[in-house]
């Protein structure tokens, strides 16, 4: 079987309510909370993502961080459009200083995937879209700033960008001495592993800058074999692995499964990093688990696990300088 490459495979996600109930034959009463949920954040899913959901099973663990749903259209006291306020850390364009020696760039506004519950589900990617001209003025902040060592790129997802803006963009950042490392925080090596191909290999592996990839995956049913071969290709041109979470009601909430994930990502080569509780964003409260049952399962997942393959279990307080743990 020939495999398209990663844009075509992109371009060829499923992003019709209707088409993804039909290929995974869910009952049509699904559809009309379906096409509500859509109309405010579009369903995206690519083939390689959908291959690893179980049919015609509404618990399925990776389905419910994909289907959208009528409640996503209800209001809950507290959930907010940018539970984050990042709009009040942007120095220029593109561009979010928030914490101490590091700074994230919205390296694309694009995702390979809707995750129902994502914080940024409501955020203003058309302003935050810089072209090359555009990013001079973040690249002239980073330059100003000796204190900063690490640049993440960030999104959407930044490698939902080309080959060719990312191999310019990091080698900008390489010119700037005093940066030491390039993270970057990506669900597109899960999502559409082919992602990971020769020609993001070839710009990353030649960086004079210590490479970091932050995975996001929730569940181990999202580790199938493309995906280690993907966390394998990574590793070999010395990047480090780390994966974040983020807790879910009905998909992660458990210590079996919290478990299994930790256990499968340092099968693939990926040391948990940060499980983080759910940002409060504006249609995503079905999905809360409440701190005390968070803080719970935590310290049970600690009888189970090796201390290093426990993730830090996070939120993110608007104003503070660093996630806070709970
Ligand atoms: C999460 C985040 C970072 C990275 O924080 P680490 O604790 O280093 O992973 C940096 N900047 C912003 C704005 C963030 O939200
Ligand atoms: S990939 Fe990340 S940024 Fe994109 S929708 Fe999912 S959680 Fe949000």
């Amino acid at each position: 079987m020939v495999r398209s490459n990663w844009q075509q495979q992109l371009s060829q996600a499923i992003r019709d309510p209707q088409v993804l109930c039909e290929r995974l034959g869910l009952d049509s009463d699904l559809l009309a909370g379906a096409q509500l949920g859509h109309e405010l954040f579009e369903v995206c899913v690519p083939e390689a993502y959908l291959a690893k959901i179980a049919p015609a099973d509404l618990s399925d663990p990776l389905l419910l961080q994909v289907l959208p749903l009528g409640k996503e259209a209800s209001t809950t006291p507290g959930y907010v459009a940018d539970p984050l306020e990042e709009a009040d850390h942007q120095p220029a364009k593109g561009l979010i200083h928030k914490y101490a020696n590091r700074v994230l760039l919205i390296a694309s506004p694009a995702c390979a995937i809707n995750c129902r519950y994502c914080f940024r589900r409501h955020f203003p990617y058309s302003e935050n879209s810089p072209s090359r001209a555009q990013w001079q003025e973040a690249l002239e902040y980073l330059r100003a700033d000796p204190s900063i060592h690490e640049a993440i790129l960030s999104g959407g997802d930044p490698l939902a960008a080309s080959d060719r803006q990312l191999a310019w963009l990091a080698e900008q950042l390489e010119s700037i001495p005093h940066l030491k490392r390039l993270r970057i925080h990506t669900r597109l090596p899960v999502v559409i592993p082919d992602r990971i191909d020769d020609a993001l290999l070839g710009w990353l592996s030649k960086s004079r800058l210590q490479k970091v990839v932050v995975l996001h995956i929730n569940h181990a049913n999202e580790i199938d074999q493309a995906v280690v071969d993907a966390c394998t290709r990574l590793k070999q041109a010395g990047v480090t692995l780390l994966n974040q979470s983020v807790l879910l009601k009905g998909v992660n909430d458990s210590v079996p499964t919290l478990a299994t994930l930790s256990e499968r990502l340092f099968e693939a080569g990926v040391l948990p990093y940060y499980l983080h509780v759910l940002d409060p964003v504006q249609g995503a409260a079905h999905f809360d688990v409440p701190d005390a049952v968070a803080q719970a399962l935590v310290k049970e997942l600690l009888e189970h696990l090796p201390g290093f393959l426990m993730p830090r279990l996070v939120r993110e307080v608007p104003g503070k300088m660093s996630k806070t743990p709970l």
